[in-house]
């Protein structure tokens, strides 16, 4: 792909390339087969001070925004590395940054930016709840100077591999809050103390290498000054931290879309068929063409929201309408890609095989795609809500 597309943070984007040099195909595919955690690839990350871009630098963070973050995690990605691993502390940054005390960001930033803890476990999704946040029943009860937390929580990846994690919870229940969204609350939860202690962690296996799990809450302890924010006002503060999500995540897409894009155009350069290059064909080569117009639409969908949220306006739409792009751009290009490379695309050295199946989760999580499209709906065209 031209060097033009590489228009922001050139020294980040270079930076970040030189390192995933380190960490090529068959790092990822070892790892992916037995489902391990890539512990040297975000030691590395951490090392670099990659994963502290968006913490100030009175912490010991760069103080860049939210645009060289997804610069970080699009080269990440368009180098065949996968951020899944580590994205969190980005965008759980979103609440902590905003909404944490003077006295916590104190205690835990410098630590989280010298890569002394790591906070990558952001709990939300329930079993029962699904995509309607409002219904989670995970129960804070204040104790005098701390919360008890039981229920349950499903899907939250990195949870072994975290020290932190920012947990969303009820503390009102929905019928006696004076609205759905309110009556929950955000804890900031030591995980190393919690585990053994209340706190159950259990693995699920899935189609992709993404330390996800189930979480079981039995009577855990929390100290009440972990309470992000006011109770019961905590579901405002998560927002902030999900448009950061959802517009770090679409970042993933646009560089796993590019990842394809470059090698499916390497490969129909050179693979020979019929006597010449199979990319001679224009049936081989106007889906690559058409893979680079919807990446790079998708891509200008993303600076904008990352602009809009750097400059503190509101992004929630502009961010789900990124994530909706990207991931559709990224899954139509993997397709391609695959397709291009013929029976070789399915080889697992070659990791099409893998980022096709790594990039198809991005149109179900952080949030799917039938759900963005209802807000665009009813938030911004204003039709009636179906649910
Ligand atoms: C690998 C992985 C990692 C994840 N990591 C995390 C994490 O770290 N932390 C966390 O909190 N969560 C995490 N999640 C959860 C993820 O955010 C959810 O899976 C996602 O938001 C969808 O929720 P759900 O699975 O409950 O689907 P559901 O809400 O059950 O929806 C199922 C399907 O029905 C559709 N649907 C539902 N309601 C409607 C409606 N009213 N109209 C039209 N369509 C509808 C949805 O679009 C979806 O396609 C992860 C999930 C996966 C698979």
């Amino acid at each position: 792909m031209p060097a033009s597309q590489d228009h922001s943070y050139p020294e980040i984007r270079e930076s970040v390339r030189r390192l995933c040099a380190q960490f090529p195909g068959s790092y990822w595919q070892a790892l992916d087969r037995d489902r391990i955690y890539p512990k040297e690839f975000v030691q590395a990350l951490t090392r670099e001070g990659f994963l502290s871009v968006l913490i100030p630098e009175e912490y010991g963070g760069s103080g860049l925004g939210l645009g060289a973050a997804t610069a970080v995690l699009e080269e990440i990605h368009r180098s065949g590395c996968n951020g899944g691993a580590c994205h969190a502390q980005m965008y759980t940054m979103g609440t902590l940054l905003k909404h944490g005390s003077a006295a916590q960001k104190a205690k835990y930033l410098p630590k989280i930016a010298a890569g002394d803890l790591a906070l990558q476990a952001f709990g939300v999704t329930e079993p029962n709840s699904g995509t309607d946040t409002t219904r989670i029943t995970t129960f804070a009860r204040r104790d005098g100077d701390r919360y008890i937390v039981n229920g349950q929580k499903i899907w939250i990846s990195r949870a072994e591999y975290s020290d932190l994690m920012v947990l969303l919870v009820r503390t009102t229940p929905r019928e006696q809050a004076a609205k759905p969204s309110d009556g929950m609350s955000v804890l900031l939860v030591d995980m190393r103390a919690a585990i053994g202690k209340g706190l159950t962690i259990r693995p699920i296996r899935t189609m992709l290498n993404h330390a996800t799990t189930e979480l079981f809450f039995d009577d855990l302890a929390v100290p009440a000054e972990n309470l992000i924010g006011e109770q019961d006002k905590g579901f405002r503060y998560i927002l902030d931290g999900m448009n950061a999500e959802r517009i770090l995540i679409a970042s993933e897409c646009i560089g796993d879309g590019r990842f394809f894009i470059d090698r499916a155009s390497a490969y129909a350069a050179e693979r020979q068929v019929f006597g010449a290059a199979i990319g001679r064909n224009q049936g081989v080569q106007f889906p690559i063409a058409r893979a680079y117009v919807q990446v790079s639409a998708a891509a200008a969908m993303v600076d904008n929201a990352a602009a809009l949220f750097d400059s503190g306006k509101p992004c929630g739409t502009e961010a789900n309408m990124a994530k909706m792009l990207a991931s559709e751009a990224s899954w139509y290009a993997a397709d391609m890609c695959l397709q291009t490379h013929g029976g070789f695309g399915f080889a697992e050295e070659y990791d099409i095989e893998r980022k096709f199946r790594e990039t198809r989760l991005y149109q179900v999580a952080p949030i799917s795609t039938n759900l963005i499209l209802s807000h665009v709906a009813t938030h911004v065209l204003g039709l009636p809500k179906s649910f």
